[in-house]
């Protein structure tokens, strides 16, 4: 049997594909094939975006917090980002709504296995594992290789990595409102480094300690960060219920670029993580659209994302932090005193106008971004 379309991988991009793809009536005829190997229930990660309506993901959101904070001093002053909130997803609470949906629909076949190899033939694709071959007209592959990126070195590679504990206190520490979006009064050590707080009640949050940098640390050194920045706030003899750990890809590669008519990366493997800050999970929902809407007008997938002037702005950022990796507090913070958090966010989630993007960038001092840009119009764009 040659499958209409397979998906490889049911994380976040393979599962919101396949939902947006088994829900439309325009694909009722359509065969479908998911891969997904053993084990993943995504337990380990909860995802977090900004939103000013409501959407269909509304009924999973476990927490949102209605002011924000991100600078670099020791007594944070939290400010409003009405229309939107900042919101979470459990990992589990997506696994656990979208996996007996999807598996719902009789014109999807699930395997579960590891996907070994792919290859693009004149009228399929053959997708091949451990014990089985498998042929489809369309893949969409979220299997992501970070060597890939590592290969490419026209543009910089960096990780926005993370470690995060769910910490619950005896007394009341946290305010339920207020996210500490990055806190970079934690030691900079020659790098950009945050501590990422989400409180979920005055005496259980999310404490996460964040670097955009090139290289991981060692795990003790994110629990030690973690401890002594709890320790310094008078929070001790807490409890860690839960950790998650994660590495995103920071890097303007375009990923995408490896797509043909028949193979059509997605997720992290397509590059859709926001390379200067790594939120990927709100562009994956725009991104499944743009692919859904493409498949029905039977147009080219090349429109779901392209190099543009977002795409830029990221990678200046990324050049100054490849060279400078300590300059991220002073840039980020300065941004978050100088201009309302609301444009900063409609900024990072790429709906500004021009002249909005202008005053973002006059919040900061031009010469790193002027040099930036001029080493790049060596180095090719
Ligand atoms: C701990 C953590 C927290 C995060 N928090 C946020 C956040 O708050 N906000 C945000 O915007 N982003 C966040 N991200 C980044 C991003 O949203 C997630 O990484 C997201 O899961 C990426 O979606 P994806 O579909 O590309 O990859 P994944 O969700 O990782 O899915 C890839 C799938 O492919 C499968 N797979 C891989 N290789 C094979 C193979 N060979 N054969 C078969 N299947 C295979 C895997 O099992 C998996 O199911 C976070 C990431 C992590 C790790």
């Amino acid at each position: 049997m040659i499958y209409d379309y397979a998906i490889i991988g049911a994380g976040a991009a393979g599962s919101l594909l396949a939902d947006a793809l088994l829900s439309d009536p325009h694909f009722k005829k359509r065969s479908v094939l998911i891969i997904d190997r053993p084990g993943n229930e995504y337990k380990d990660r909860t995802w977090c975006f900004w939103s000013e309506r409501s959407h269909t993901l509304a009924h999973l959101v476990s927490h949102q917090w209605s002011e924000i904070y991100a600078g670099d001093s020791k007594n944070p002053t939290f400010q409003s980002i009405a229309p939107y909130t900042y919101q979470m997803i459990k990992g589990v609470d997506f696994h656990n709504y979208f996996r007996p949906k999807i598996k719902d629909h009789s014109q999807l076949d699930w395997v579960v296995e590891e996907v070994t190899a792919v290859t693009e033939m004149k009228e399929v694709v053959k997708i091949e594992t451990a014990s089985e071959t498998f042929e489809a007209a369309t893949v969409f592959d979220s299997r992501f290789d970070y060597e890939l990126l590592q290969s490419n070195k026209k543009y910089p590679v960096l990780q926005q990595h993370f470690v995060g504990w769910f910490v619950k206190t005896d007394k009341a520490h946290f305010n339920p409102d207020q996210a500490l979006f990055m806190d970079f009064s934690t030691p900079q050590m020659g790098n950009t480094r945050f501590m990422y707080v989400l409180p979920t009640s005055d005496r259980e949050a999310l404490v996460e300690y964040t670097l955009f940098s090139h290289e991981t640390l060692e795990l003790e050194a994110y629990a030690k960060a973690i401890d002594n920045y709890l320790s310094e706030r008078n929070i001790v003899g807490y409890e860690v219920v839960a950790t998650e750990r994660g590495s995103i890809p920071m890097s303007c590669t375009p990923l995408w670029e490896r797509q043909t008519k028949r193979y059509i990366p997605i997720g992290l493997a397509a590059g859709w993580a926001k390379p200067s800050t790594g939120f990927t999970f709100d562009r994956t929902l725009v991104r499944v659209q743009r692919i859904v809407e493409g498949l029905k007008r039977d147009e080219s997938l090349l429109r779901v994302q392209r190099k543009d002037r977002f795409w830029l702005y990221d990678l200046l950022l990324l050049d100054i932090l490849d060279r400078r990796n300590e300059k991220g507090a002073a840039i980020f913070s300065r941004l978050f005193r100088k201009r309302k958090p609301q444009l900063i966010l409609r900024f990072l989630g790429e709906k500004t106008h021009f002249f909005q993007e202008l005053s973002i960038m006059a919040a900061n001092k031009p010469f790193p971004f002027i040099a930036a840009f001029v080493r790049r119009l060596f180095r090719g764009f």
